[in-house]
């Protein structure tokens, strides 16, 4: 299973998708960049999210708010006091071990597995919030945070989204946006960092409509993550103590890695836990008023959180295919659903030395970038130009060669079946229209 973990990340590096952070400078922990192939993945995961959440429906809008926010609202969340994690420190080598973790590995729970030495200690707590300074003076007066979570913004925003937009209870406000823990065991390549970026959904319900919306949430993001084409979800019932401090419920989905099942997004049901605790400290009157009913309630809020990251790497773990060909050869291939691979279609002139093949393989790149994201290769054999495209994803390729030149048509391949067939390039985006 890790050997699989091993080649899926160094896939990911070799094919331009994660870079580790700074590597020039010999990384930071926790912290990664994502390259070319990388950056499409995640926009495409975002865009199928925020299409679904968003766009297709009428009672969802979208917002954008600031990183740094008033530290008041992190107060007010319960963030400041209450966001922490226990540690264990071992006293030889220093490295940081989460009490969850060594609580999962009883038996290791007294041995370090970074030095193997036993290590002695109190359990001690720390705040996950990276902490920063605003202004030319760094006292306490100008302390902020970056934010854990992007629904922070989100609740503070209640207001104006009510008073400026014709919102109805139940309606919801989405935001995709980077968030920051300044974990203490950053771990599993991309799973656990310290910077990423969470798809949260606050959708205000009525008190007692809650449960019901919970369930609806819930099915409409299991629903989600099947039409993205990931197998090897479940769902896990969260208990009472392990749930976060503002929770009245909460379901993980959760994804088979290779280290195990692990969440790759909440859904929780936070009651009216955050409004009313931004009415208590800023004073300002966050209820719902019922124009139809003329009654006044602090609305309920079932909230879906997910990580674009956990869900890159999952993909990346549930598409990764390894395939013996009958030609003794291997390939190894990325069968991503065609909505979220990087590019769509790879274009190939047969020959780079061939002006005229050149010519009309620009042509047809340059009429299939009008709708999908295509990508242009003319160096090496056809077969290792097939192989790279595999490796990334590419769901199809098409071949411009001397028959093209007399027939107007190309030569289309299917990454998963690996079939080929002969298309007449006028007809090309109808062909692609069907599939993609
Ligand atoms: P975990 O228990 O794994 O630390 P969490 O329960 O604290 O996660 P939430 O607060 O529910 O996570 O955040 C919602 C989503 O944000 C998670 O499902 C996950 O996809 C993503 N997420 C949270 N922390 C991280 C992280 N350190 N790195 C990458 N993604 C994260």
């Amino acid at each position: 299973m890790n050997d699989i973990f091993e080649k899926i990340t160094s896939l990911a590096k070799r094919r331009g998708f994660v870079y580790p952070g700074s590597e020039i400078y010999g990384g930071l922990g926790g912290f990664y960049d994502f390259g070319p192939l990388g950056v499409e993945l995640k926009f495409n995961i975002k865009q199928a999210w925020w299409r679904d959440v968003v766009q297709f429906r009428d009672d969802v809008v979208g917002l954008s708010a600031a990183i740094i926010m008033n530290p008041k609202v992190w107060e007010a969340s319960g963030h400041v006091s209450g966001f922490s994690d226990s540690f264990l420190e071992c006293t030889k080598c220093r490295k940081r071990f989460k009490i969850e973790e060594l609580e999962q590995e009883k038996e290791k729970k007294f041995i370090c597995a970074s030095c193997g030495e036993i290590f002695e200690g109190k359990v001690r707590k720390f705040n996950l919030m990276f902490k920063t300074s605003i202004g030319s003076t760094e006292d306490s007066a100008s302390v902020a945070y970056l934010r854990p979570e992007t629904a922070g913004g989100i609740f503070v925003n209640f207001k104006n989204v009510l008073d400026t937009m014709r919102v109805k209870i139940p309606f919801g406000i989405a935001q995709i946006g980077k968030a920051f823990r300044n974990e203490i065991n950053p771990k599993d390549f991309i799973f656990r960092t310290r910077e990423f970026e969470q798809m949260e959904l606050e959708y205000f319900v009525k008190p007692g409509e809650d449960e019901k919306y919970f369930e609806e949430w819930l099915e409409r993001r299991l629903e989600w993550y099947r039409s993205i084409g990931l197998k090897n979800i479940r769902t896990y019932e969260q208990a009472k103590e392990e749930r976060a401090h503002y929770s009245k419920r909460t379901v993980d989905i959760e994804y088979k890695f290779p280290f195990g099942w692990q969440e790759i997004e909440g859904i929780a049901n936070r009651g009216d836990f955050d409004l009313k605790a931004h009415i208590k400290v800023s004073g300002i009157d966050l209820s719902y008023f019922d124009e139809e009913k003329k009654e006044k309630f602090i609305p309920y809020v079932i909230e879906p959180s997910a990580g674009v990251e956990r869900i890159a790497l999952a993909l990346l773990c549930d598409v990764y295919h390894e395939e013996e060909l009958d030609s003794g050869d291997k390939r190894i291939v990325l069968k991503l659903h065609p909505k979220l691979a990087p590019y769509k279609i790879a274009i190939f002139p047969l020959l780079a030395n061939k002006e005229k093949l050149v010519e009309l393989a620009r042509r047809v790149f340059n009429k299939l970038k009008e709708e999908w994201f295509c990508a242009w290769d003319d160096r090496g054999n056809i077969g290792k130009r097939y192989r790279a495209q595999d490796e990334i994803g590419t769901p199809y390729c098409v071949t411009i060669d001397f028959d093209s030149l007399e027939k107007d048509d190309v030569t289309v391949r299917d990454r998963d079946t690996m079939k080929q067939e002969r298309i007449k390039i006028k007809d090309l985006k109808d062909y692609f229209s069907k599939f993609l």
